[in-house]
């Protein structure tokens, strides 16, 4: 390993995407800095830039390939790589001046063309490089991504096609990372992947070790040992498989943090057919209810696609009805746009665009009362809240029921001495239909 001098070879870095893609730049940022580059903040320091790019639905490509153009623009020398540069074609198209175009997850197809074409300094040295990595992320959360790619085939997704069957990534190797992210100061573990609920059904749930014990790559185990590490937990993008219901008991002894990302899709058994959704039929309702039963501060955070090719008026209003069923605490909604080579696209009955917006804004306005109510109901309560910010303005932290950069925020009065990273008391004082107001205690 090498350390960076002021004269080392130059990498500038454009993240773009979902945390997903997030994880995979500061995986080639780790590598790029344990060999001896050094990172640029900007175009102009670098002699080369990668640009890790998002290809899920088109707005997401247009940003990518604009991206591309501005790197090339303001700098020259550009690698691509991420869900874009798993289509090629698509990207020389645009941009055939690129030095390589890498597909999602290829760390050495990054790094082997980054040697190409900037070749490594020569300085053995010891590693500047922290055992937790390069986290682009605030020091106190870090995602933590458990596998890559999906066995499912949902018909609106390209993902599988671009990023390939689920392969999970080893048991230990999971909890080691978490470990060491925790001992570097990290308070909440995101754990992250495209299906999280699946975690080891590629590897047969096989046993690794972790501080000496076996473990089967099972997501309750995962669950558990990561519980054991002392931080928040976070589970998102979980399907609701039947073993599902076994970690709501880890959420209701307080062993994980009580909050599920969810993405449901619809609620018309209908569409979700049509959308070849993974456990689409699983009695969602009850289960719903049950968990609630079991844990009563679950929070639940779904997405939702309204316009679906087929989407009749009936199945539109279903939807909405089992808005009202569930409750949910956070919701996300698009109106169905499609994705080239997806297979959605040869559907029949395209829902017009003028009808989906409609649907669109009706839906988010029948949930921003439920969203609304549910938030309210926790004024006067007293709640843990983890610190992100301390500034002139006060404090910003988030609550369990909160994600970073997706779920809402808690501001808080009084507890001037607290840190970022600090997890504190607060007594809830008010609420919008995203934020909170608390007092600290
Ligand atoms: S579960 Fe469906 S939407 Fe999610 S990545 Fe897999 S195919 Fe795509």
């Amino acid at each position: 390993m090498s350390k960076a001098t002021p004269s080392s070879p130059t990498v500038g870095f454009v993240s773009l995407g979902c945390p997903k893609a997030l994880v995979d730049s500061e995986r080639i940022l780790t590598q790029l800095r344990a060999e001896g580059y050094a990172i640029s903040p900007s175009y102009d320091g670098a002699d080369l830039v990668v640009v890790n790019t998002c290809g899920f639905i088109d707005a997401a490509v247009e940003e990518s390939l604009e991206a591309i153009g501005e790197a090339l623009d303001e700098n020259g020398r550009v690698i691509v790589t991420g869900c874009l540069g798993g289509d090629e074609t698509r990207v020389r198209e645009a941009h055939p001046e690129v030095l390589a175009v890498t597909g999602p997850h290829a760390y050495e197809a990054v790094m082997s063309e980054v040697h190409r074409h900037l070749p490594a300094p020569h300085d053995p040295y010891a590693s500047l490089v922290p055992p937790q990595g390069i986290k682009l992320t605030p020091r106190h959360y870090a995602y933590l991504k458990i596998s890559e790619g999906c066995n499912h085939r949902c018909s609106f997704c390209i993902i599988p096609s671009l990023r390939g069957d689920l392969v999970s990534r080893p048991i230990g190797e999971v909890l080691a990372e978490a470990e060491n992210l925790v001992n570097a100061g990290v308070q909440e573990l995101l754990v992250i992947s495209q299906d999280t609920s699946a975690y080891g059904v590629d590897v047969r749930y096989r046993t690794g070790f972790w501080r000496g014990r076996p473990l089967k790559s099972h997501v309750q185990t995962l669950a558990e040992a990561l519980g054991e590490l002392g931080v928040w937990v976070r589970l998102h993008y979980v399907y609701p498989y039947p073993h599902v219901d076994a970690l709501i008991p880890l959420m209701a002894e307080g062993r994980i943090l009580p909050y599920l990302d969810m993405p449901l899709q619809h609620g018309s058994p209908r569409i979700l057919k049509a959308m070849r959704r993974p456990a689409a039929s699983e009695r969602m309702l009850e289960r719903i209810h049950d968990w609630r039963a079991q844990c009563p501060d679950l929070t639940l955070r779904s997405t939702f696609i309204v316009g679906f090719p087929g989407e009749t008026d009936e199945d539109f209003e279903s939807l909405l009805e089992f808005l009202d069923e569930a409750q949910l605490d956070r919701v996300g909604a698009f109106a169905y746009s499609p994705v080239s080579g997806a297979a959605a696209n040869e559907l029949p009955d395209a829902v017009p665009e003028a009808l989906k917006q409609e649907r669109l804004e009706r839906f988010m306005a029948h949930q921003a009362v439920i969203s609304a109510q549910r938030l309210r109901a926790r004024v006067g309560r007293e709640i843990e809240v983890l610190v992100d910010e301390v500034g002139a303005d006060g404090i910003v932290a988030r609550s369990a029921a909160d994600a970073p950069e997706i779920d809402g925020l808690v501001y808080i009065e009084g507890a001037a001495d607290a840190r970022p990273g600090e997890r504190i008391r607060v007594t809830v004082t008010d609420t919008d239909e995203h934020d909170l107001w608390a007092r600290a205690d």
